[in-house]
Order: C-alpha cells, then sequence, then structure tokens
C-alpha cells in the first residue's frame, strides 16, 4: 500500500453503517461481472492494446483524457507500434509524436507531456513507471485518476480509480453523496471492500458507456435495475 493510500484511507470520517454498502456493492460486482462480457471494454487495460504493460498502461491512460475510447485506442496503436519503451520514445521528435496522436484530443499538449514523461522515467526512475502516487503525480499530465489506473491496473496495487462515469453511477447507486471526484474516491473507499478497488473502475467504465450514460441512462435493459441493486440517486429520466 503507498503512504498516500494510506493517509488518504485514515482521514476523519462519519460512523457510517456500512455493513449494507458492502454486501450490495458485492452484489453489484457480480451481476455486472455476468453482464460485462458482451460489452466493449474500455481501452486502458485492454488486452491487446496495453495489456499490463505499466508503460503502455500509463501512456494509454495519458491519452484518453478528455478523449473518446475509439480515439484513444487508434492513438494509443499508432504510437506504440513505433515507440513502446520510454527510450523509443524519446527517439520521436515532439512533432511525430503529436502525428502520430493526432486522434485523441489536445494532442500537441499531450505530445509535449508523453515527451516529457519518456524524460523523467529514464532520468528519475530508471526507466520503468514509479510504484507510488507521490512519484506517478509528478508526471505532467497524471493526476489521482491516471495514477490509480497505473497502481491498480499495472501493479495490482488496490486502488480506487474515479472518472466522470464512476463518479455518476456510485452516485446513481447510492454509494457515494458527493459532488467531486476527489470526494467519492474518498467515499468509496469508506464502503467498498479493498479487494473490488482495482475491478470497480473497469465494471462502471463499461457501464457508463453502455448501459448507465450520463443523460437518460437505460434503466429498463439494467440488471442493476431488475435485481433491485440501485436506488437510482438522482435519476430524472431514463429509458
Ligand atoms: S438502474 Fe439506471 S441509474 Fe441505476 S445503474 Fe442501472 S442504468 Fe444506472
Amino acid at each position: 500500500m503507498t503512504t498516500e493510500n494510506r493517509s488518504f484511507r485514515s482521514h476523519r470520517r462519519p460512523r457510517l453503517d456500512t455493513r449494507g454498502s458492502v454486501r450490495r456493492s458485492r452484489a453489484i460486482v457480480r451481476a455486472l461481472e455476468r453482464e460485462i462480457p458482451t460489452y466493449a471494454e474500455p481501452v486502458v487495460g485492454k488486452r491487446r492494446v496495453t495489456g499490463r504493460d505499466p508503460f503502455k498502461i500509463l501512456i494509454a491512460a495519458v491519452l484518453s483524457a478528455r478523449t473518446r475510447d475509439a480515439a484513444t485506442e487508434r492513438a494509443a496503436r499508432q504510437l506504440f507500434r513505433r515507440a513502446a519503451t520510454p527510450e523509443a520514445l524519446l527517439r520521436l521528435s515532439e512533432r511525430e509524436i503529436a502525428r502520430l496522436i493526432a486522434p485523441v484530443g489536445m494532442y500537441p499538449t499531450k505530445a509535449r507531456w508523453l515527451r516529457e514523461i519518456a524524460h523523467l522515467l529514464r532520468e528519475r526512475h530508471g526507466g520503468r513507471v514509479p510504484r507510488t502516487m507521490t512519484a506517478l503525480l509528478g508526471l505532467p499530465g497524471v493526476g489521482r485518476k491516471v495514477a490509480n489506473l497505473v497502481l491498480g491496473l499495472a501493479f495490482g496495487i488496490p486502488s480506487i480509480c474515479v472518472d466522470t462515469h464512476v463518479h455518476r453511477i456510485s452516485n446513481r447507486l447510492g454509494l457515494a453523496r458527493t459532488r467531486t471526484r476527489e470526494d467519492t474516491e474518498r467515499a468509496l473507499a469508506r464502503v467498498l471492500p479493498r479487494d473490488l478497488w482495482i475491478r470497480w473502475n473497469n465494471l462502471l467504465v463499461t457501464w457508463g458507456q453502455n448501459v448507465c450514460v450520463p443523460v437518460s441512462p437505460w434503466c429498463s435493459r439494467c440488471v442493476l435495475n431488475h435485481r433491485k441493486l440501485c436506488p437510482r440517486v438522482g435519476v430524472r429520466k431514463s429509458r
């Protein structure tokens, strides 16, 4: 466990009876894991794009910010064909990187970040992706969301990666009552059993892209609705 995760979990917290939430979150994970194989999985962590390679996971996670998965996947594949290691990435100019990752949003900025990341990995971390929150946050383009994704997917360190889908659905499920993603991460750390932390992101991102979409979710098709596992907090319009 990282120092940061330890301190994160030890924040003063209200007294909560979490037993019901723990039971329900396990039932939610079981139900979603049965359904998910029929849906497209998120690009970061996808076997044929990043697999469990820490460098590819880090780079794809940075590319994915404010970008649809299809565009992230195209850019990541093009880039990894030319550069699958920090050393190989440093052999490309910023301009070449920008051309390869052009399908993603903010690609000129991200090209600069990627080169800087490769440089910092070589100078500070022996060419490897670091395994701590602090070190990851020292890389450009890396916030808690990306860092938690890397810690969980690449190193198996229990971490809750909260993106817009995880934030929205965790609130609809009533497992968090929060305004910010950081508060959601804190709330989930209190109610989710640690063995579910890494899986939670992948399941909810897939669900958020396909069923529990931002506007008018498909509650009539949702297994969590059929099994009475979702109180649909804040949902005013659904299909
Ligand atoms: S029941 Fe509706 S609000 Fe709840 S998870 Fe399913 S789609 Fe989302």
